[in-house]
């Protein structure tokens, strides 16, 4: 079946597509295997469009219907809709980087399912960090920069065309505090994806380590840099930014959807769901402000808020759905353990300071 196409976050038309979604998540999350057919639809209904300017082919759209969009995929198919933020990373980057030749060989061809590309950065931000010494190099040559090293996260790596990845300029030994963002055809020599990982949760997002050894990247595949803290350039969303929060905040719209569907049948579930769903409520209306522009909050109060929100609910619909939910295939229990994604995806150390205090019963640390 095919889907129509999707032009806005109103028409009818992404209701149907989240239907198609839905309906295979379990199926897809059992299996393990790569959502092919899901992002295959997804490409079918203009998904890929909403995020890129027009003159590369999108709808260019606003922050705010971005939102709306990712907020009933998410609560449709968090792992597909996951994927679709780490392409949607890759493509941002590349339109708000400094390569102009880049930005008109490539990205008409990423508004089509055709094409995919994902992201390799989280060893610039959140992960590897600790070690003092990066596991992804850049030496400039002549010919441009050879990567050494790996990029120890990478989602559908063995499925993209392209890696949007980061490193650090080195000269000899020497750590620079330079860094590029580069976007690197998976079909170059040295670049290996290692088999993905098997994860608690979303495994079939495929990811894993991508190996990059001696990898020779011309400057016609540059993005950005030699620049310190390359990952503040140009304007694309920064990671710990209000997206990871959407997916966290639709997630929990799955669980409390389900919350209340038990509780018009059993009376003594109307209080959580109750209190759940105001909760909810608050949230999103903080989440779509802050898209439009108004700073309501700080976007590290809102994931805390809305990673505490998801823990909740998800485990709240399982205690509603009892040994039932328990059950390999039930939606409840894929809910609870996707849930526990957010506490390590894309986490800024703040935030994990306020969900570590909210788990020690230290109480949440406010907005300051
Ligand atoms: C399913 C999934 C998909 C992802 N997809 C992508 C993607 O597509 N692209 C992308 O760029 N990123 C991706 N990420 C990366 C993600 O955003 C985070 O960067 C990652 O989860 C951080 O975890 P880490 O184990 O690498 O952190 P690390 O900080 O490297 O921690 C690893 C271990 O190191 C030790 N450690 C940590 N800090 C210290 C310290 N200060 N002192 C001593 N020891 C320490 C601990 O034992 C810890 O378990 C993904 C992550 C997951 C889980």
């Amino acid at each position: 079946m095919s889907s129509p196409r999707i032009t806005s976050p109103d028409s009818p038309a992404l209701a149907t597509l989240c239907a198609q979604l839905a309906a295979r998540a379990d199926a897809a999350d059992l299996s393990g295997a790569w959502p092919a057919e899901q992002l295959r639809l997804c490409g079918e209904a203009g998904v890929y469009e909403w995020f890129l300017p027009v003159e590369y082919g999108g709808q260019d759209w606003s922050d705010l219907d971005v939102v709306r969009g990712y907020l009933a995929l998410a609560a449709a198919d968090l792992t597909t809709t996951f994927i679709i933020t780490q392409r949607t990373g890759a493509c941002r980057r590349v339109a708000s980087g400094e390569n102009e030749e880049l930005k008109q060989r490539v990205l008409p061809a990423l508004a089509t399912a055709d094409n995919f590309a994902t992201v390799g950065i989280s060893h610039l931000t959140t992960s590897h960090r600790h070690l003092g010494k990066p596991v992804l190099t850049a030496t400039r040559t002549a010919a441009g920069y050879v990567l050494d090293g790996f990029s120890p996260w990478v989602t559908g790596g063995d499925h993209a065309g392209c890696i949007l990845v980061g490193a650090v300029v080195v000269d000899g030994d020497v750590v620079t505090d330079e860094q590029i963002l580069a976007f690197v055809p998976t079909s170059d020599p040295g670049v290996r994806a290692d088999m993905p990982a098997k994860l608690v949760a979303v495994s079939h997002s495929h990811t894993g380590r991508v190996q990059f050894d001696s990898v020779l990247v011309s400057d016609e595949w540059i993005v950005a840099g030699p620049v310190a803290n390359v990952m503040m350039a140009g304007r694309a969303s920064r990671p710990g930014g209000h997206e990871t929060s959407t997916l966290a905040i639709g997630l929990a719209s799955a669980a409390l959807d389900f919350l209340k569907q038990e509780a018009a049948k059993r009376e003594e579930l109307r209080p959580a769901h109750e209190a759940l769903a105001a909760e909810h409520a608050e949230v999103v209306s903080d989440l779509l402000a802050i898209a439009e522009g108004n700073a309501v909050c700080s976007s590290e109060s809102l994931r805390q808020r809305a990673n505490s929100l998801v823990l909740r609910s998800t485990q709240a619909a399982l205690a509603a759905a009892k040994g039932a939910g328990y059950v390999a295939g039930h939606p409840v229990g894929r809910w609870c353990r996707e849930a526990l994604f957010f506490l390590v995806w894309s986490c800024p150390q703040p935030v994990m300071n306020a969900n570590l205090c909210e788990l020690a019963g230290l109480g949440m640390v406010s907005d300051g």
